[in-house]
């Protein structure tokens, strides 16, 4: 057999969003790389697959990474996932791919089994763009936040980043700051979960709506900035 990592998406929330090629590659993969394992077994459990997991984040230590490596080595394949939504996007496995394909060369197949990922969930409902946008992950906490919400003002294309509920009402205000007025933007928040919301305004109304509704600030948030055209 081929050595082969498997990068498979999981669902960001509802647990019905996972294809069938997903459930397939889980069943069949040797070893299953994930984040916390404690997440991925509720996800394994829901599906009935039984299989082995060891957890891999952004600081395991090498020792980790050698031992994922090893059971490449021996012809085997792993399925890697992470807590929820697309491995490698603002999520662990980038290095670990890289250093399996540095170890393991053309004998390597990387094949990404492609599903949710709350980037592209969010701004399927935005109405913000249909081809280029600009993607930021996390935004920094404090050096270069200042550079980047300039950038962000500045861009001419759609702009998302993901942030948390800590967080939040600090980045409304940076943008209330630096984007020219009138200028929409889209929060997405607790996407494909009971509570989902989507709101789309400009700054004030969206921090007018978040400072009235104070409980919504919580869960998991996609902000997108629309472009100034829109
Ligand atoms: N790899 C994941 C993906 O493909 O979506 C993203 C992982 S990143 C560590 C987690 C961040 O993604 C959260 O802090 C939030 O900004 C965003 N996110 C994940 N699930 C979400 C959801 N259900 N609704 C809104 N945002 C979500």
């Amino acid at each position: 057999m081929e050595p082969t990592i498997y990068v498979v998406a999981t669902p960001i929330g509802n647990m019905k969003d996972i294809t069938l090629r997903a459930i397939d590659t889980l069943l069949s993969a040797d070893l299953i790389v994930c984040e916390d394992t404690r997440v991925t077994k509720k996800l394994l459990q829901e599906y009935e697959i039984d299989k082995p997991t060891i957890s891999y984040h952004l600081h395991s230590k090498l020792s980790k990474i050698d031992e994922i490596i090893a059971v490449l080595k021996e012809g085997k394949n792993i399925a890697l996932v992470s807590d929820a939504g697309t491995p490698c996007i603002s999520d662990p496995g980038s290095f670990l791919i890289n250093k399996a394909r540095e170890e393991l060369g053309d004998e390597l197949k990387v094949v990404p089994i492609p599903g949710p990922s709350a980037l592209t969930t969010a701004l399927s409902a935005s109405g913000f763009t249909d081809s280029s946008f600009l993607f930021l992950g996390f935004l920094p906490h404090k050096k270069g936040r200042e550079t980047l919400f300039k950038e962000i003002a500045a861009s001419e294309r759609p702009v998302v980043f993901y942030e948390s509920p800590h967080r939040f009402m600090k980045s409304l205000e940076s943008l209330q700051e630096f984007l020219q007025p009138g200028r929409k933007i889209g929060v997405a928040r607790e996407l494909t979960k009971m509570f989902e919301e989507i709101k789309i305004g400009t700054v004030p109304e969206i921090i007018d709506y978040y400072t009235q509704n104070a409980d919504k600030v919580r869960g998991e948030f996609v902000v997108m900035v629309g472009s100034a055209n829109i």
